[in-house]
């Protein structure tokens, strides 16, 4: 039986906002009520040490959020009202991916029920993103020397500025964004590859430019880890997008990742990023069906058996 990193914590108060802090919960009961999962296969990560954060981030940030002394300016910036459960939450979510990225290094994947911040610059956050996360765990296993090259494939509707800022001038990291263009982020540091697409983009075309372009990048890097970022929000009934990709386009896009992943035998970590969908629960089941395609590619250690 795979396992899940997730942390209850990461259901924060941040009043009435698009961001629903809830889906994460709601992932593992669905989990767990439909997949047959056990309250023990959901591993809680501890927050991250300030080494860790401190592998992308820099220290004067670091220290403005773990202090709560972010200026009305930054917090107006990351669109999210300060506390310090959003501290706490941020770290887990940091040691989080981290954690998952080393089962997958060791199960072929690494599930995240969160993380996917991608928006975090080094230093400041911004669109609802405090530590950009996954970029940290690509940053700590390479300096444990567990890997030596990473792909990120960002599939959320939104431009990942954040990721491709951290790893601009780093050749050991490819970033790949395809994301609706002419809608936040304005300020966007390119990517290896970014696909800019135009409202009303449906699944066929969107399918098309995904595998013309993540597919060659797959083996031009030869990465030793893939980083999915899943995103629900390239969906049809997003409020914040409007891309027209279907449920069932958005389940082959997973699948096409996933896929790309097992074909190769490169270790996939998801993360799942954004979604603000008119119905809660089509958010929830979008994120949902990614967990699912990619968990296709979990490997029990001998220990677990036939389990
Ligand atoms: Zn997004």
């Amino acid at each position: 039986m795979a396992q899940y990193i997730y942390s209850p914590r990461y259901h924060v108060d941040i009043g009435l906002h698009v961001f629903p802090t809830a889906k994460y919960e709601l992932i593992r009961q669905r989990l767990i009520d439909e997949d047959g999962a056990l309250p023990e296969d959901f591993l809680e990560p501890e927050q991250a040490s300030a080494e860790e954060v401190l592998t992308v981030h820099t220290q004067d940030y670091y220290l403005k959020c773990r202090d709560n002394r972010l200026s009305s300016l930054d917090q107006m910036r990351l669109e999210l009202p300060w506390s310090p459960e959003l501290f706490d939450a941020a770290t887990r979510c940091v040691r989080g991916s981290i954690d998952a990225a080393r089962l997958a290094l060791d199960h072929g994947v690494g599930l995240h029920i969160g993380g996917g911040f991608h928006h975090a610059y080094p230093d400041h956050g911004e669109g609802f993103c405090v530590f950009n996360d996954h970029s940290c765990a690509i940053r700590q296993l390479q300096a444990e020397g567990a890997i030596d090259k990473a792909l990120v494939a960002d599939c959320d509707l939104h431009q990942g500025n954040g990721t491709a800022a951290v790893f601009a001038d780093d050749p050991t990291v490819a970033t790949f964004s395809i994301h609706q263009d002419h809608i936040y982020p304005m300020d966007r540091p390119p990517s290896t590859i970014d696909i800019g697409l135009m409202p009303g983009t449906n699944d066929k075309a969107y399918l098309k430019e995904l595998e013309r372009w993540l597919l060659p990048l797959f083996d031009s890097q030869a990465p030793d880890l893939v980083v999915y970022v899943g995103g629900a929000d390239p969906y049809c009934e997003d409020q914040l997008g409007s891309l027209a990709l279907t449920r069932e386009g958005l389940s082959k896009r997973d699948a096409l990742v996933a896929n790309a992943c097992k074909d190769r035998g490169i270790p996939l970590l998801v993360v799942l990023a954004g979604g603000y969908a008119y119905k809660f629960e089509d958010t929830v089941g979008i994120h949902l069906e990614t967990i699912r395609q990619a968990r296709n590619l979990w490997k029990p250690t001998s220990a677990q058996g036939d389990s």
